[in-house]
């Protein structure tokens, strides 16, 4: 976007203001002040005591704002992806508005709207629109009018959820600010300390304000980085790809491109070894019976689908490596490449059939699944030996 075209009239000035607020205070109030804390003699009147605390506070509040947002806004009210006891609805709720990302009920709407329209002009984050629009743009300025929500009937059904909506920026200010205060407060007066105020005004600054301000950018590049960095297994239809270390700054929601293809699976990160402590706990609340129902895509249409996508990717770099090799080292190469062509269409046709055996849940064996992992694995191995002909013609 040129910058003389910034639209000015559509800035929403009271989510700037909070947004980059924060964030300046975060990066310059928080580092002095723990600058000149550090530097205090240990019996001065404004020490802070109680340190250990403040961070346990901003670990807690870290991952339950985020979980807040993933497990709660994300997985269970846009996706529907498993049930929840209201316990666990209300938990999500308090800390959801507590990470200052609107109600569950707008955020939701905006989220459905994302996966119907992905990178069209319709989508609310429209990652073609660039990084800075999709991680943080949007709710700097709208470039269109509001649409109207029309497709959160089933949350408006819920009065929990109508209860968080309608107070959501007092409950996230008591919870996200007011609570970390107030709890550091009672933790210094219960150990005796000086000047308790000292140890309030720590909470909030890293409980409170510097722990918002991580949450957000984090949960931000759910829009912006997941669409950016990464491999597309499952489908190279949308921009949204797989990345275990953008998992590590999102909570697990890093496995997006499985997402995108499956969106009601509780899972995003769908392996075992992949990183998605939001999975795990859903998965684990509801061994205590707080969650159920929880939604599983089948392996075999999981499968389908990666070897559909395989399938296509081969076929097209197979076609661009050959011809990019020199006359010899093709006629060298002229089985790997016929090979791997008939590799592309076996991937193709077996796709087929296990989208057909999903279809009517026939059972497809693990004998099967492992046979096809290895076929993958082969089409994986006559890409790498085409790339290293490549490399080899090339020097
Ligand atoms: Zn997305
Ligand atoms: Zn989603």
């Amino acid at each position: 976007m040129k910058f003389k075209n910034f639209p000015i009239y559509r800035i929403e000035w009271v989510t700037s203001i909070f947004l980059i607020g924060t964030a300046l205070l975060s990066l310059t109030v928080v580092p002095w002040f723990l600058w000149t804390q550090y530097h205090l003699p240990v019996d001065a009147v404004n020490k802070v005591h109680g340190w250990g605390f403040v961070w346990a506070l901003f670990i807690f509040y870290y991952y339950a704002t985020g979980f807040g947002i993933t497990l709660g806004y994300h997985r269970l009210f846009s996706h529907l992806s498993f049930k929840a006891k209201w316990p666990v609805k209300l938990f999500v709720l308090l800390f959801g508005a507590a990470s200052f990302e609107n109600s569950a009920h707008d955020w939701s709407a905006d989220h459905r709207i994302h996966h119907k329209h992905v990178d069209e002009d319709e989508d609310p984050y429209d990652i073609s629109k660039g990084f800075f629009y999709a991680h943080i743009g949007w709710l700097l300025f709208r470039l269109k009018p509001p649409t109207p929500v029309n497709n959160v009937k089933d949350l408006e059904a819920d009065p929990l959820v109508m209860w968080q909506h309608r107070y959501v920026q007092w409950i996230g200010a008591f919870v996200g600010f007011v609570m970390p205060a107030v709890l550091g407060y009672g933790f210094a007066v219960f150990n005796g300390y000086t000047n308790p105020g000292m140890t309030a005004l720590a909470a909030f600054l890293i409980a409170g304000l510097l722990r918002t301000v991580v949450v957000q950018q984090g949960t931000f590049c759910i829009n912006s980085l997941c669409h950016m960095i990464g491999r597309q297994p499952y489908s190279t239809s949308h921009s949204a790809r797989d990345s275990g270390a953008v998992a590590l700054l999102t909570f697990g929601e890093g496995y997006h491109n499985y997402h995108h293809e499956f969106q009601h699976d509780y899972r995003n990160g769908v392996k075992a070894w992949q990183f998605d402590p939001t999975k795990w706990i859903i998965w684990t609340l509801s061994k205590l019976g707080l969650t159920e129902d929880l939604r599983r895509v089948p392996d075999t249409r999981i499968m389908a689908a990666e070897l559909k996508e395989k399938s296509l990717t081969l076929g097209r770099d197979i076609d661009s490596l050959a011809a990019r090799l020199d006359a010899r080292t093709r006629e060298l190469k002229a089985k790997t490449i016929a090979a791997a062509h008939e590799l592309a269409k076996e991937l193709a046709t077996r796709a087929e059939s296990l989208k057909e055996a999903a279809a009517t849940k026939a059972e497809v064996g693990h004998e099967t699944l492992s046979e096809l992992r290895g076929l993958l694995n082969q089409a994986a191995n006559y890409l790498e030996t085409l790339r290293r002909a490549d490399a080899g013609s090339a020097a």
